[in-house]
């Protein structure tokens, strides 16, 4: 491996990366491209992808589907606006999206990215209560751990102590927050969870819009996962004081948990709900945000009868054209069979980690593998030694982990676990 021919000075100098210094950046490799579920390096070298590009490409890369959805849109239109304005791939994403979603689900708002989805999905909690005649129904409850994006309101709701309150703390909208569910995923429900949601709801719940959460798995804050039970009593506890309940699947959405969405592991409907990452199956940048009849007749009923946002690019055409290829090429795949597969590789290729002394802990749910580590990681090392093990895995924190597209083989999902175990396993102790 040539590492002069895979770094690119240019870069180096001018280019801003995610989370890393401009003047003294953590290494780049540079990326010729990208086939099924392996990257391409620009000196040949191919690594396996263990990220999805961060949960999204679940049918890997350079998909003929998907090109085609994109290709042939393009003769039509890469974009119109959508004001005053609407479009074939608008409306039968719209449909397919109606036909997989919760029932309630009924409206669909289009927006650019999963930050400004769950921008859009607060706005509408507060506007919602606004037109219910509560206009002091302004603020949000949220658990611990949670990752909801970079903008402005959705920092405010991640984590506090991962994501960026300390740097930004006083500029910040100011949320509740309660400790993450400690009962986990397939173990014993401890009623307790429920109990600071309880005391949080009785003394502020007149100030509450609504709770905010990434239902079951807990993403980017701490790839944790929950008990499905905590769900169920918050949406019990929401619906008898007047909070929404928002869902944010925007990383847990299309399959990636076991559950075509992770609401369904607890059976419970939201009010709001975002999607986003995989929904173009990594093609563009692209979400949405599904809310109920109720939510959006309210609002529209109620002054100023219209919902107040509506972004430049709400409803691309090329975005809705390539997700609706994406979702159906997921429904026809056995998306649920290939999930199931790789969890139960996971599950047993990732075991002989927990006897590691570097190793907190091991968690599989669905196509998602995490190993915990008890110290951080240095990312700069751990990076490049991955890639000199030919996979492509981005730790962060104490977090080692993979999400692979749903379409890896057997044998490359056995290169990237034994990867993983190997080099944590070179950890120093
Ligand atoms: C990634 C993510 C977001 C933000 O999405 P962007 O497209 O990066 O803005 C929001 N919520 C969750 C749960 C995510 O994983």
């Amino acid at each position: 491996m040539n590492f002069d021919k895979i770094t690119d000075n240019f870069d180096r100098e001018h280019l801003w990366h995610p989370y890393t210094s401009a003047t003294r950046p953590l290494p780049t490799y540079k990326v010729r491209r990208a086939q099924g579920c392996k990257i391409i390096l620009e000196d040949g070298t191919e690594l396996i992808e263990g990220m999805s590009s961060w949960w999204c490409a679940v049918h890997g890369y350079n998909h003929p589907v998907l090109n085609r959805a994109i290709e042939e849109q393009l003769k039509d239109m890469a974009h119109i606006m959508f004001g005053g304005l609407t479009h074939a791939p608008a409306i039968e994403l719209g449909k397919l999206l109606l036909s997989v979603v919760p029932p309630s689900m009924r409206k669909i708002f289009y927006a650019d990215s999963g930050s400004v989805a769950v921008e859009v999905a607060l706005k509408m909690a507060v506007q919602y209560q606004y037109a219910k005649g509560c206009p002091e129904r302004n603020n949000f409850v949220t658990i611990r751990s949670g990752y909801h994006g970079d903008t402005w309101n959705a920092m405010s709701v991640c984590d506090p102590v991962t994501g960026m309150h300390r740097l930004f703390g006083p500029a910040l909208p100011v949320r509740h927050f309660l400790p993450a569910p400690q009962s986990r995923f397939g173990g014993v429900w401890n009623e307790e969870d429920l109990l600071p949601l309880q005391a949080v709801i009785r003394e502020y719940g007149r100030e509450l819009a609504g709770l905010i959460l990434e239902p079951v798995v807990q993403g980017a804050g701490g790839m944790r996962f929950y008990h499905p039970r905590y769900l169920c009593e918050a949406a019990r506890l929401c619906r008898e004081n007047g909070l929404l309940l928002i869902f944010d699947e925007i990383a847990t959405g299309f399959g990636r948990t076991g559950k075509l969405f992770a609401c369904e592991h607890a059976g419970v409907e939201p009010d709001i709900m975002c999607i986003g990452k995989a929904l173009t199956g990594g093609y563009m940048t692209f979400s949405a945000v599904l809310t109920t009849d109720e939510v959006a007749g309210c609002i529209s009923d109620h002054y100023p009868n219209a919902f107040m946002h509506g972004p430049t690019f709400m409803g691309n055409p090329l975005a809705c054209a390539v997700a609706r290829a994406s979702v159906e090429l997921l429904l026809s795949s056995g998306w649920k069979e290939k999930v199931q597969r790789i969890e139960s590789q996971l599950k047993a290729e990732l075991a002989p980690a927990k006897t590691l002394p570097q190793v907190a802990d091991v968690r599989v749910l669905g196509a998602i593998g995490v190993i915990e580590t008890r110290r951080e990681v240095d990312m700069a090392w751990m990076q490049r030694r991955f890639v000199e093990e030919g996979v492509w895995v981005r730790p962060f924190g104490r977090l080692v982990y993979i999400m692979p597209p749903f379409i890896i083989s057997r044998e490359e999902l056995s290169r990237l676990t034994g990867a993983l175990v190997k080099i944590v396993g070179e950890m120093k102790i």
